[in-house]
């Protein structure tokens, strides 16, 4: 029985002033809704927190990340995947995936991107070991400064935004799994008993109003206070990166991480060979309070105004950029 007063959509009763909107977010959703069964899944990629991805076809190659249904078992989690899902497809940047569609009906979730063929940085810097100069590093870092203004411009926060993220494709950034981390965080599977389960290599992007929030007993549902400003501590990170080739903190415990960051300590910079200009950036974006951190606008007016070096020229041949770094 559906009162005056009430819809139904979805399955859901709705209060009729609400259903209008409702109707067009579910309308709309479904344009973006894709048949598990047109989907070819191909080899497993890798496998993430959130679940596993693979090489797919679905009018050309895609990257389809298929969901741990252990954890989404409820409707309200479902609900969450879709509003994700709904702020994933308002993207269009060329530093972002692409995003083609999702497939969400239970028991099968998944998101279909375009496919990367470049790798990411984190497999560059700390894997491959690839060196990148100083022009290279501050054209990587205008670009993912350039994704992230626009996502936050169009008011999406990335949360999860580190060197695993970033794909680097013949020179141009590609970032991916902006908006994600509430899905990642319902299908984690990293928790052990009662404690907090931290990935390894996540902890160092943690801005300290971030690391302030973690405790042991974090609940399942239990949102960390992310803002724009905690992506641009993250930023911070991925320039460290980029200038070391290894994360602030190397070795050090979770538990000394957490104790310093929290308490508004810095990596020390002492041994890092740069400009002041360069060391600034770090110190912006890793200030304590959040008020403090620049926003990705500022950011790429500091890393335009930073000196370039002129690349060695000659008539026979055009500027080369040290390919060493790229993909
Ligand atoms: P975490 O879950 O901690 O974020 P992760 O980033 O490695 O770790 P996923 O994002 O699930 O986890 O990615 C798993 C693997 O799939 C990684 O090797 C990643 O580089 C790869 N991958 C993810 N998206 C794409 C894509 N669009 N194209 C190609 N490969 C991708």
């Amino acid at each position: 029985q559906v009162s005056d007063t009430e819809t139904i959509t979805d399955g859901h009763r709705w209060p009729r002033q609400n259903s209008v909107c409702i109707i067009f977010l579910s309308l709309s959703m479904r344009e973006w809704d894709i048949p598990y069964d047109e989907l070819q899944i191909g080899d497993e990629i890798g496998a993430g927190r959130f679940g596993k991805v693979y090489r797919g076809y679905w009018h050309g190659d895609v990257a389809i990340k298929v969901l741990n249904m252990e954890y989404v078992n409820d409707e309200k989690t479902l609900e969450q995947f879709k509003m994700e899902v709904s702020t994933f497809r308002k993207t269009r940047h060329e530093n972002l995936v692409l995003f083609m569609g999702a497939c969400m009906k239970p028991p099968r979730l998944a998101i279909v991107t375009s496919l990367s063929k470049g790798n990411t940085l984190y497999t560059l810097i700390h894997l491959r070991k690839d060196k990148f100069n100083m022009n290279k590093t501050t054209i990587v870092a205008q670009q993912i400064a350039q994704g992230m203004g626009y996502l936050h411009a169009k008011g999406i926060l990335h949360k999860d935004l580190k060197t695993k993220n970033i794909f680097l494709e013949n020179g141009k950034v590609v970032i991916t799994d902006f908006g994600l981390f509430s899905v990642t965080k319902l299908c984690h599977g990293n928790r052990k008993g009662d404690s907090l389960g931290i990935p390894p290599g996540w902890l160092c992007y943690l801005a300290p109003e971030l690391v302030r929030s973690l405790h042991a007993h974090q609940a399942h549902n239990e949102d960390l206070p992310f803002g724009k400003a905690s992506d641009v501590y993250a930023f911070g990170t991925v320039w460290y990166e980029l200038l070391c080739g290894e994360w602030p903190f190397k070795g050090q415990p979770p538990e000394a991480i957490i104790w310093q960051v929290g308490k508004g300590m810095k990596q020390p910079l002492a041994n890092l060979q740069a400009s002041r200009d360069v060391k600034d950036i770090l110190m912006l974006c890793w200030s304590f309070h959040a008020k403090d951190r620049p926003d990705f606008i500022r950011l790429l007016n500091i890393l335009d105004k930073l000196p370039k070096k002129r690349l060695a020229r000659s008539p026979s041949h055009p500027i080369h950029l040290s390919r060493s770094a790229e993909s």
